[in-house]
């Protein structure tokens, strides 16, 4: 495709370079991140008119001088004011070059209104993303060279065999399960736990209650309807895991109210009414629950003791962070902020920071501490009760998959930190990936930041692309843990599908 009509100027700014060359439709970026969580990302827009084939897609030859300090890459087709991106992180080493072939059904829409776009025209621009990995200042360059749409499916590559793994004695292998009631809505939690031990599992962490809603009898949640109907699910839980000798790490989803249907009715207006929803930049509420507000943070910390106290071996914390940068700024936040920092020129506006902030002023540089001790207040005043009243409940976490200061900048999860004082006995990184390249580099980093604290990565079955590699993917990554010395890992998420893949690999 000839691309006669477009004219990029090369901006040039003192830390981002994009050049363009039309006669082979590629684009040439650079740009120095300085040290620190800011910004999050190398980020490069270009204009460029195209259309996305109903059978098709777009791809490009794809550089990267600098891979290794990288978190991953998306694309982002724009189109106006819409964008749909696309995620990758290509096994190349740096300076090699890779294709990289987006067809239709690969991007994710779930932003969109409706969840899709009608007709793929008329894209006029796109936006190539370097995440950040790491801390530490790097220069980084990316190219984008023969920009091609084709009209053609692409044909699906060969499935990759799952290679079969020996066993391994003493590993502790755990899995997450996302529903309170079991694996499926068909299978009980007694079918679960034997077909979890049958693949050789020691460990599951069962998502068994939110803010606004538990799945078990408690005194200091809001119990869901579902435990009327079907009864008590922890309980459930907890007896199938004692019959199989399998160990039980209750999972709490902290702050995030969830979806529709993953709390009571009326839970949501109730604390609007209340004022303990958070607060988003555009003075919106959200559906997670402010950090600083001390009913909040209370009834986090009773839920979590609440628990301990059920007969289970370790209870899990999830969402222990916020959503993104774009909270909390409620009448709540402010006080307490200006109780500690001062009274602020103004409010949000002087605290207020996004990905792409090159560098903070004294006022965003304590907002960004301030969200991270809303957090680590909860997890300490956690870990000091139930060390003392549960001195054998495990305590436990699913961290996100940087550490340092970028996860400190960007959700307020300062999981090093706990780490580094006990309060956590052990780790379970959210490092999905379907890289194995970026996948290795991760589990390091991650066991960095853990400071000795035991650490089972998390393996993404559920989120691996393309699909049919899936198992194969699966014993590569256990593979590598196995070689890089780790004790164990975690399984994300126990479904039907999971299920099968985990009897193929593990079962003996
Ligand atoms: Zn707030």
């Amino acid at each position: 495709m000839k691309l006669n009509s477009v004219v990029l100027a090369a901006i040039v700014t003192a830390i981002s370079v994009v050049s363009f060359a039309a006669e082979t439709n590629s684009w040439y970026f650079s740009k120095d991140i300085p040290a620190g969580g800011f910004p999050q990302r190398a980020r490069w827009e270009a204009d460029y008119r195209f259309d996305i084939p109903e059978k098709g897609g777009i791809s490009f030859d794809f550089t990267c001088s600098n891979i290794e300090p990288c978190l991953n890459f998306t694309l982002h087709a724009r189109r106006g004011t819409t964008w749909v991106g696309y995620s990758f992180a290509p096994d190349i080493a740096s300076g090699e070059k890779t294709r990289i072939v987006i067809s239709r059904k690969d991007w994710n829409v779930k932003d969109l209104p409706g969840g899709k776009l009608d007709d793929w025209k008329g894209f006029d621009g796109f936006r190539l993303s370097a995440w950040r990995a790491v801390d530490k200042a790097f220069q980084i360059k990316c190219s984008i060279e023969n920009f091609t749409v084709f009209t053609e499916e692409v044909p699906v590559p060969q499935k990759r065999e799952a290679v079969k793994l020996p066993p391994r004695k003493g590993e502790r292998r755990l899995a997450w399960c996302h529903r309170a009631w079991g694996m499926s809505d068909k299978a009980s939690w007694d079918y679960t736990i034997r077909r979890l031990k049958n693949s050789g599992f020691t460990d599951i962490i069962p998502n068994m209650c939110r803010p606004g809603g538990a799945y078990y009898e408690s005194k200091v949640l809001p119990v869901m309807s579902y435990v009327k109907d079907h009864g008590d699910q922890l309980e459930a839980c907890l007896k199938a895991c004692k019959k199989y000798g399998v160990k039980c790490h209750v999972w709490k989803v902290n702050w995030y109210i969830g979806r529709p249907g993953g709390c009571v009715d009326g839970f949501v207006e109730k604390m609007r009414e209340a004022g303990r929803l958070a607060i988003d930049t555009d003075g919106k509420d959200i559906r997670w629950m402010c950090p600083s507000n001390p009913e909040n943070r209370k009834a986090e910390i009773d839920a979590m003791l609440e628990l301990a106290a059920k007969g289970v071996d370790g209870i899990h914390f999830d969402f222990i962070r916020y959503r993104w940068m774009n909270m909390c700024y409620c009448n709540v936040c402010k006080n307490n902020f200006e109780a500690k920092y001062g009274k602020v020129p103004s409010w949000p506006k002087s605290v207020i920071i996004d990905g792409d902030c090159q560098s903070l002023s004294e006022w965003q540089r304590n907002h960004v501490q301030f969200r991270c001790d809303n957090i680590t207040a909860v997890v300490r005043e956690v870990s000091k009760r139930v060390r003392k009243e549960y001195p054998n409940v495990a305590i436990s976490a699913a961290v996100l998959k940087r550490g340092g200061e970028t996860d400190k900048a960007s959700m307020a999860q300062d999981w090093g930190l706990w780490c580094r004082e006990g309060y956590l006995d052990f780790v379970c990184p959210m490092s999905y990936l379907s890289s194995l390249t970026f996948f290795k580099r991760c589990i390091e980093r991650v066991r960095t930041n853990a400071a000795g604290v035991k650490c089972y990565p998390g393996i993404g079955y559920s989120v691996m692309k393309p699909r049919q590699d899936k198992p194969a993917m699966l014993a590569e990554q256990v593979q590598a843990l196995r070689e890089a010395g780790f004790e164990g890992f975690t399984v994300f998420d126990y479904t039907p599908i999971t299920a099968r893949a985990l009897y193929n690999q593990f079962h003996e």
